[in-house]
């Protein structure tokens, strides 16, 4: 959160009136770290990262220290290690938020003591300006999401190894052997907080993807609008857009939430548990998490968290794991609307609708992925609960219904108001 001070400068006011408001409060609720210098001036995330470095080279973790060189040959990761042991030991943000108001935001913060329950009440209402009116987007009460379309992806049967192949082969459109997807990511707007679900596959996918950036400002956001990411788990179509070609943290401002089992699976003890078959075919997978989470641990602005918790009033992560050891869906629920952001729970819509059992290949334990997959559609089949998915046809945003023994989704159409 270091980086979040400069940027309370009035000359940088976010685009958002409100989001000023948001980042302070919600800087206002992380307790003291131990980054901080003694004087409360915050450091650059260089010194940040210059510092912890050192103090892991006097420190006590030293064994650790040693054993992650070992492994990695990499003085960052430790850096990195040591950073989340700290957030582990003095964060946790969701605490601090909950029980206080019904914003999120904490209620000692001296920024908003003198307001209101109507004054918070009403900051707590998307504001949208012209150009994200005009954009398709759906309300979830007074909350606004926008499908944030990454690129097109499809899934050739090959992925589906498990699957009869004679009932797969009547399954994709007419004449093709791939069935059509796409990398989705959403914008939710609650006037206080502007949050991004997962990022898309940045520079690690191919020449269609990596398009998540320009969709967010096509519906009239920026990168330094954001605040929080939340991260469904740690594949590369869902982290890599986290930074830039360069390797620098592309949303200045925010702080990313993924599962501490999903941190640990990917980053603390890589692919451990694994046979070594398994982790060659995924160390490719975890280099893309590691160089895509690392900047923001050492910007200290990662924040591991236990499965199933409450974020915010409204915002509550789910328990998903199976397709990774970690992955989580979220619920936003507002007025009487919900949603529920739920990342790689399924993939071909084409395929695993009709055949719900079928597992895909990248499910780390598909066993567990196909339960998890089979309780969620249980659960929300035939109600009002909006899915945003991740990887069905863009933009993904719809209904599920039973049909025969399966399922389909019936898309839910965008509302977006010329501009004037
Ligand atoms: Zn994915």
């Amino acid at each position: 959160m270091l980086n979040l001070r400069p940027n309370l400068r009035p000359n940088s006011l976010p685009t958002h009136a409100l989001s000023l408001l948001a980042s302070a409060t919600l800087l206002a609720s992380l307790p003291a770290q131990a980054m901080h210098h003694e004087s409360g001036e915050s450091m650059s995330p260089e010194e940040h990262a210059a510092m912890m470095k050192d103090g892991m080279k006097s420190g006590m973790d030293h064994d650790m220290h040693e054993m992650h060189k070992k492994m990695h040959g990499d003085k960052d990761h430790a850096a990195m290690e040591a950073h989340m042991k700290d957030m582990k030991g003095n964060m946790d943000h969701a605490k601090g938020m909950k029980g206080s108001m019904k914003t999120g935001m904490k209620a000692d913060s001296a920024m908003i003591a003198n307001l209101t329950d109507e004054q918070i009440k009403a900051m707590n209402v998307a504001q949208l300006s012209d150009k994200s009116k005009a954009a398709p987007h759906y309300m979830i009460g007074d909350w606004a999401v926008f499908s944030l379309t990454d690129g097109s992806n499809q899934f050739g049967l090959e992925l589906f190894p498990e699957a009869d192949k004679s009932e797969l082969q009547k399954l994709p459109p007419e004449g093709q052997d791939t069935a059509p997807g796409s990398v989705n990511g959403f914008l939710l707007d609650t006037g206080l907080h502007q949050i991004l679900f997962d990022t898309g596959y940045g520079s690690c996918g191919s020449d269609s993807t990596g398009n998540l950036p320009q969709a967010l400002m096509d519906s009239g956001y920026a990168p330094e609008d954001i605040d929080m990411i939340m991260i469904t788990h740690a594949h590369a179509d869902h982290v890599c857009g986290l930074i830039t070609d360069e390797g620098e943290p592309l949303y200045p401002k925010a702080t990313v939430y993924l599962t501490e089992p999903e941190y640990d699976f990917w980053v603390k003890h890589p692919l451990k548990g694994l046979s070594a078959n398994k982790k060659e075919g995924l160390s490719g997978f975890q280099k893309f998490a590691e160089k895509s989470l690392m900047p923001y641990a050492l910007d200290n602005r990662l924040e591991g968290f236990k499965p199933g918790r409450e974020f915010l009033p409204g915002i509550t992560a789910l328990k998903a794991a199976g397709h990774t050891p970690g992955h989580s869906a979220y619920e936003i629920q507002n007025g009487n609307d919900s949603a529920i952001v739920i990342g790689d729970v399924v993939h071909a819509e084409a395929i695993q609708l009709p055949l719900p059992k079928t597992t895909i290949a990248y499910d780390v334990t598909p066993e567990e992925a196909m339960a998890t997959r089979l309780e969620l559609f249980g659960k929300v089949a035939g109600d009002d609960t909006v899915l945003l998915t991740a990887h069905f046809p863009a933009p993904g945003v719809g209904l599920l219904k039973k049909s025969g023994e399966g399922f389909m989704f019936e898309t839910v159409p965008a509302v977006s108001v010329p501009m004037k």
